[in-house]
């Protein structure tokens, strides 16, 4: 029998593909194999997000669309943070899933899977549903739910599919601890949960006696690593850094309050780690900031940020800043305009309010217009990208180390990877970037050839000269005499 496809789409952050690459792994196990066509999938698995009101809508609409053009006998399957929040009561109400699992539960899917897989055979051999039913009669379709209320005890450690063959997810701290007042995440992703040092060193090292040069530790609070089992981050980056094989270190996602002067020593000091910090601010003032319960003020975020650079000047901070809270006066909005201008964010990732259900701002008044709210994105937007453009051109004429992973999406004669601050670098390579065709060579060729040439820097650390930088990406050409500065 030829093997069968899953199909995934991933919403969200960078937790949730995390989890598509644990999902796409445990399947593998149960003989499916990846694609990119929904179409052809055995099995098409929307991982959800519920952080915004239009990651929500997203999910009907692919659940709608899917529906519409499945693969007879296919099975439609909501993982993420919407079937966490939401519960097994979904799958009675969108008929067309066939498989509902948690965030805290993913380890169960190829169970589940399996389960559905024998539901519908019985259903066909039973008469209830033709082999080739796609649509209709959704009561007998095989609709199998789990949902767990927390993560087990012992997190399983299931087989991961990589999607990139030199950067790696490594999930450190499950959950959050916090409350704060607009986020749903307490609820769909539960308490926080330290994985043991030993046990990330561990995979950590297997990564990179496979090849993997980067790691992305992960967290919803990855300054909260350790606080439950009596470590920290700062701890585990000084039990990480030796491993050999591995060049970069990388965290995600800080919060102020548990972010540490000895992290960012720690940081300042180890070589290996990226000088790259992504901090969410949320607001400008100080009481906005305590109706959202982040339990910070500006003048403590603004330290921290002090800290930073003066140890390290070049640093790159990232930032997240909710516009149109409830009850956000146009002063206070300011506030959130000021601090992005005092900081000098390389980029913010900026949105407008959206609540969500179960939080307590859900049930607050909102007297602010959805007209003057996007008024307020549309400037401090702006005022983001002017900042971020001003403090791209330090880069300019800088010679850069990027970590090669695979051509530019826009341009497959240019190499793409990363700095060290993790900034996307599309890189020119000197003879490929004008390579025209040979006599004879039909344009299929000559990509295949430019291919060729370019595939062996793959996974390799290069020197690159910056020659274009905005906020979203840099411009660069490859140092030939310097390449291969790790291989
Ligand atoms: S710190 Fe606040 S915003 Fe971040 S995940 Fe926890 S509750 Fe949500």
């Amino acid at each position: 029998m030829p093997p069968k496809k899953v199909f995934i789409e991933t919403l969200g952050c960078q937790m949730n593909l995390a989890d598509t690459e644990r999902m796409l792994g445990m399947l593998d196990e149960i003989d499916y194999s990846p694609t990119d066509n929904q179409n052809e999938a055995d099995l098409a698995i929307l991982n959800s997000c519920s952080i915004r009101e239009h990651a929500v809508h997203k999910m009907h609409s692919y659940i709608g669309k899917w529906d519409k053009n499945r693969k007879p006998g296919s099975l439609i399957a909501l993982a993420g943070c919407v079937a966490q929040q939401e519960g097994e009561k979904l799958i009675r109400d969108i008929r067309t899933i066939d498989i509902l699992v948690g965030t805290h539960n993913i380890h169960r899917l190829p169970d589940l899977v399996l389960e559905a897989e024998r539901k519908r055979r019985t259903n066909i051999e039973n008469g209830v549903l033709g082999a080739e039913e796609n649509r209709g009669m959704h009561f007998q379709r095989a609709q199998v739910a789990e949902i767990w209320e927390a993560l087990p005890e012992d997190i399983p450690e299931v087989p991961i599919h990589r999607k990139s063959k030199y950067h790696a997810w490594v999930n450190i701290i499950y959950g959050c601890n916090y409350k704060c007042t607009y986020c749903i995440v307490p609820k769909t992703r539960g308490e926080q949960r330290s994985r043991p040092i030993a046990e990330i060193k561990k995979e950590i090292q297997q990564l990179a006696d496979e090849g993997f040069k980067e790691i992305m530790l992960l967290g919803q609070n990855v300054d909260g690593y350790g606080l439950d089992i009596g470590t920290s981050l700062a701890q585990l980056l000084r039990e990480i850094h030796p491993v050999n094989g591995i060049e970069r270190i990388k965290f995600l996602t800080s919060h102020p309050c548990d972010m540490t002067y000895e992290l960012i020593e720690t940081v300042a000091e180890l070589p290996k780690v990226s000088k790259y910090f992504h901090i969410p601010i949320q607001a400008g003032n100080d009481e906005v900031l305590r109706r959202m319960a982040r339990r910070y003020t500006r003048a403590r975020y603004m330290e921290l940020i002090s800290y930073i650079r003066k140890l390290m000047p070049e640093a790159t901070i990232t930032g997240d800043i909710i516009v149109g809270f409830p009850g956000e006066t146009h002063e206070q909005f300011m506030d959130s305009v000021s601090v992005v201008r005092e900081i000098g964010y390389d980029a913010c990732n900026t949105a407008v309010y959206s609540p969500r259900p179960y939080t307590p701002a859900a049930d607050w008044d909102d007297p602010i217009s959805a007209a003057e709210k996007n008024d307020r994105i549309r400037l401090l937007n702006a005022v983001c990208t002017e900042v971020a453009e001003e403090r791209a051109k330090r880069y300019l004429d800088t010679v850069q180390e990027v970590l090669i992973e695979g051509l530019s999406q826009r341009n497959p004669r240019r190499l793409m990877g990363r700095i060290a601050d993790n900034k996307t670098t599309n890189i020119d390579v000197p003879s490929i970037t004008d390579a025209s065709p040979r006599p004879g060579e039909s344009e299929e060729e000559l990509n295949a050839r430019i291919y060729k040439d370019l595939e062996p820097y793959f996974g390799q650390t290069v020197k690159v000269k910056i020659t274009k930088a905005n906020p979203w990406a840099l411009r660069a050409e490859l140092q030939k005499s310097l390449c291969y500065a790790h291989s």
